[in-house]
């Protein structure tokens, strides 16, 4: 449409001023027959004033179509101004958000140019390597080398199968080395931007802080292992419990019927020889052998309680150890002596039992329980006696230094059945028998050397021993040399003579009539005047009512009122009368007992005449 409008006016333009001419120049036409109507003049007059008019309502159009173009222009201009004006606005919001978004996740920008090998850190990033955003270069070799060179080859290794296209994004946990000198933990991520051509152009990215993170989740890992190790070493633990139960469970039954053959050995043999004793038709000589035998029996059962008792302290952890001047070498000599006494019992002619001292000094005591050295003792020297039927058994020590510190090393050597190498560790533990020979039945309960060894730690001491099948054994045991600060009462000076108590008068608080018979015979040839009291009530009315009494031996299970409650009464009126506790109740804690209440002395039942009369010289 334009162009014929354009083309129209051109003709105008053009064939009007081109008429105009002709007419001017008398050229007869058809088209130029207006002269017939029109005077020259005014035919020019016309055509200029339709050219004017044209031209002029051309200038109009032309004007109007300006303002209409115009007015569109300003519209589309405006319109494009608003669009602009939102797509800045977008973009501020967007770069608000995003801004915000970083700062909120603490996270650092890095941009990498990769065809210029440019590169840019944020603020933030430099900051979380202690740098301001002045000190750190915008340069990526920088960056690199404080990469942890453990770290280094997976983070390059990662960086190009992303670039590689291996990989959707970016990604890596790696080490970098803080202005500080030490590394913090950074969590990196980024995208590629890729060329049509497939090349990486630009890659982008964050770092993280992890540093706090990560060194929770190591401790966390570290106590998840620690956990771990524990409920394996738990149930290692419960493993091993369960199978020393189902051991012991066992242990104990043969136990039951190993207790039950030895209490009824010794109890036959008390029993029988008991009966024996009142056959008329038996002479003097052959009574002295039933009452050894008696006495021999009566001692077994008393070991044997002993070590029930004994195990059973150590497994509630209530054996004490009462330490006190120790004399080695009398205890050596005294523990071997009542051996040999007995040895002739067994008739065991053919093994010898020899005694070594390691200091010659009879007199040289150290600091340790005497009573407990002395159970040591006869446990190791009975085992070697019980277990050896040729040959000898050797008893001896030696003083041994290591870094300063002294300590005795004892030793039991027998030549008797010896015990296999993959038992060694197990004799000690209680009730076990590990004997294995078919020809001789060996007595025993298998608690011996399982109190001796509790009994050689409780010391501060070691036992151990070497041993060969057939050929013998040796158990070793140390206990350190303390020096003895206490008051010395050397054994020699103890007085078991008999002496002629006629003008002594004792009281015998004893409920039990066989006990009080013992004591009464036991004192007979002493020719003491004995009185008794058969509960505690009697033994204080007795006390208060006959001043002679010189001395006092007082059970302490009584009836009416125990021997205790007993002491203190009689205290209270004749505190200067010595009152000696007799009772079967043995055990440390019960000896103190009676000290407390006001007794000057302490015998354990069954009380042998040869303390007895010891204890009593003490005091009358
Ligand atoms: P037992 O009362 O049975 O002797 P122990 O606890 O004293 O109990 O000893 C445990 C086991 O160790 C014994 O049953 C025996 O098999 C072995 N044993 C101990 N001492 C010796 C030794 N001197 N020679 C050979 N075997 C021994």
């Amino acid at each position: 449409m334009k162009r014929i409008f354009y083309i129209f006016i051109f003709f105008i333009i053009v064939f009007i001023p081109l008429g105009m001419y002709a007419y001017s120049l008398n050229i007869s036409s058809s088209l130029f027959n207006l002269e017939r109507i029109y005077s020259k003049n005014t035919v020019l007059l016309i055509y200029s004033s339709i050219l004017i008019s044209i031209i002029f309502t051309l200038y109009i159009i032309s004007i109007v179509r300006r303002l209409i173009l115009k007015r569109k222009t300003s519209k589309i201009f405006k319109q494009e101004v608003e669009e602009h004006k939102k797509t800045a606005q977008f973009l501020q919001i967007s770069q608000e958000r995003f801004d915000l978004a970083m700062k909120g996740s603490n996270d650092g920008i890095w941009d990498r140019n990769l065809m210029n090998n440019s590169v840019f850190y944020s603020e933030r990033w430099k900051n979380m390597l202690g740098f301001k955003d002045s000190e750190f270069p915008n340069d990526i070799k920088a960056f690199e080398d404080r990469i942890h060179p453990d770290d280094i080859d997976k983070v390059i290794s990662r960086f190009h199968n992303h670039l590689d296209k291996k990989t959707d994004y970016y990604e890596n946990i790696f080490r970098v080395k803080h202005k500080m000198g030490h590394y913090i933990w950074i969590h990196d991520r980024g995208k590629a931007i890729f060329s049509k051509e497939n090349i990486a152009i630009r890659i982008v990215g964050t770092h993280t802080d992890i540093t706090e993170k990560h060194i929770a989740e190591e401790e966390l890992q570290q106590y998840q292992n620690q956990l771990e190790e524990k409920v394996k070493e738990r149930t290692i633990e419960l493993q091993e419990a369960k199978e020393k139960a189902e051991e012991s469970d066992r242990l104990k039954s043969s136990f039951l019927a190993n207790m039950s053959h030895e209490i009824r050995t010794p109890m036959n043999a008390i029993i029988g020889f008991s009966d024996l004793l009142t056959d008329p038709d038996i002479n003097d000589h052959q009574k002295q052998e039933i009452i050894k035998h008696i006495n021999k029996s009566s001692n077994t059962l008393v070991y044997l309680i002993d070590d029930i008792i004994d195990i059973a302290k150590i497994e509630a952890g209530q054996l004490k150890i009462n330490k006190s001047e120790c004399n080695i070498n009398q205890i050596l000599a005294d523990v071997c002596n009542s051996f040999s006494e007995s040895h002739n019992l067994k008739s065991k002619d053919s093994v010898q039992l020899k005694l070594m001292k390691g200091i010659q000094n009879d007199n040289f005591t150290i600091h340790t329980d005497p009573i407990r050295f002395q159970q040591i003792l006869i446990n190791l020297i009975g085992n070697g006696l019980k277990y050896t039927e040729n040959g000898f058994v050797e008893c001896g020590y030696m003083v041994k230094t290591e870094n300063n510190n002294s300590h005795l090393e004892f030793y039991v050597k027998d030549t008797g059945i010896g015990i296999q190498k993959d038992k060694h560790e197990e004799i000690f533990n209680r009730f076990s028998k590990v004997e294995d020979d078919k020809t001789k039945l060996y007595r025993g309960t298998g608690l011996g050397l399982a109190i001796t060894k509790n009994l050689v730690e409780m010391l501060d001491g070691k036992i151990w021993l070497e041993s060969k099948e057939n050929i013998g054994s040796i158990f070793y045991f140390s206990i350190p040399v303390v020096e003895f600060k206490g008051l010395h009462t050397p054994e020699s000076e103890k007085d078991y003579s008999l002496k002629d108590w006629r003008n002594n008068t004792i009281l015998i608080a004893e409920d039990e009539d066989s006990n009080y018979r013992v004591l009464q015979m036991a004192l007979k040839r002493t020719n003491i005047n004995i009185l008794r009291a058969e509960n505690g009530k009697q033994a204080v009315e007795i006390c208060r009512s006959n001043k002679n009494i010189n001395l006092v031996l007082m059970d302490i299970k009584m009836p009416e009122l125990n021997g205790l409650e007993a002491t203190r009464e009689i205290k209270k009126v004749r505190p200067e009368l010595p009152i000696i506790a007799q009772t079967a109740y043995a055990m440390q804690e019960d000896e103190e007992k009676t000290k407390n209440a006001g007794c000057v002395d302490y015998l354990s039942k069954p009380i042998k005449t040869k303390v007895l009369i010891s204890t009593l010289n003490k005091y009358l």
